[in-house]
């Protein structure tokens, strides 16, 4: 495996950062998740957007400009071969001192990227669907770190994984300051009821998810319809016909159970399965071309 860190190859065992690195000494960084489907690049320009949106939040100049991050981006993963990929992009504050100032990180900020495969579930749970728990961390307020940066600091996120992990359960949702559903650890929610598909909106404290704005835009472009977004409860969920999650890592998938109330059918609903063909469909076809040849052939 080749991984990139700060413009150079390194092999996996040689991959490093500095013990200074204050994405490492305090979480200050910000990432993207990213996938490559059939030699393409799953929404690769709202990525970069995102990143460069999360960056500008938290006062982090990019290393290098958004082209540059891309061709390294596209070189990572043809150094390692992948059609298929999970892609791993981070971006931290750089080697400072054990305090606090950001102005003390002299050197550029770190860039790293890492190409991989991951499967998130196992192909059955796309079947059977999650068992999804309501964790007792709350999703942070708008008016804090807003939920929009895709911070490095990802500790509520990881305890509240960890909640529904102890429960048996697979995930876990945050309800936000007010008590209205935000989202579930990594992942984006949905849910359809009396054959209307609703979400959160941004303003309920989210990640505004990539795999959330493609499902918006393959509801209204392949299904014609609508997804609602609206501030929803817990009881919204738990009287839902269906219920899914959206992920980049995840991609799209079924919740099933939520506080063991079971949702519709307890299986992945018909508007859901619709929803993960039309999605693996369309990741296939769309995106930014890895492989020259790719092009060349066309
Ligand atoms: C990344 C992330 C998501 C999903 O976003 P995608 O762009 O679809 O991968 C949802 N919630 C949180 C907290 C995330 O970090």
């Amino acid at each position: 495996m080749k991984i990139y860190v700060d413009g150079e190859f390194y092999e996996k065992d040689e991959a490093k950062v500095s013990v200074f690195d204050h994405g490492v000494l305090y979480g200050d960084g910000i990432f993207e998740g990213i996938r490559a489907y059939n030699g393409r690049v799953f929404r690769l320009g709202e990525h970069l957007k995102r990143l460069e949106e999360s960056a500008q939040a938290i006062f982090l100049t990019l290393p290098i400009p958004l082209r540059k991050i891309e061709e390294a981006l596209l070189e990572t993963v043809r150094q390692n071969g992948l059609r298929d990929a999970y892609i791993r992009l981070v971006v931290t504050r750089g080697v400072g001192d054990l305090g606090l100032d950001m102005r003390k990180c002299k050197k550029n900020a770190g860039l790293i990227i890492i190409a991989d495969k991951i499967e998130l579930y196992p192909e059955s749970y796309y079947e059977k669907g999650l068992d999804i728990i309501t964790s007792s961390i709350r999703q942070r307020g708008t008016d804090q770190l807003a939920p929009n940066i895709k911070s490095l600091n990802y500790l509520a996120n990881i305890l509240a994984r960890a909640e529904a992990t102890r429960a048996g359960a697979q995930e876990a949702i945050l309800l936000n300051q007010q008590g209205y559903v935000s989202e579930c650890s990594g992942d984006n929610i949905f849910y359809v009821y009396e054959g209307r598909i609703y979400t959160p909106p941004v303003y309920a404290g989210i990640l505004e998810g990539v795999t959330r704005s493609a499902i918006i835009d393959i509801v209204r472009e392949k299904m014609n319809g609508q997804v609602i977004e609206k501030l929803s409860t817990l009881f919204e969920l738990y009287r839902a016909d269906e219920v899914f999650l959206t992920g980049t890592g995840a991609e799209v998938i079924a919740g099933v159970k939520i506080d063991g109330h079971v949702i519709g059918s307890g299986s992945a609903g018909p508007i859901t399965r619709k929803l993960v063909a039309l999605f693996r469909e369309y990741a296939r076809l769309t995106g930014t071309l890895i492989y020259e040849e790719a092009k060349a052939s066309k």
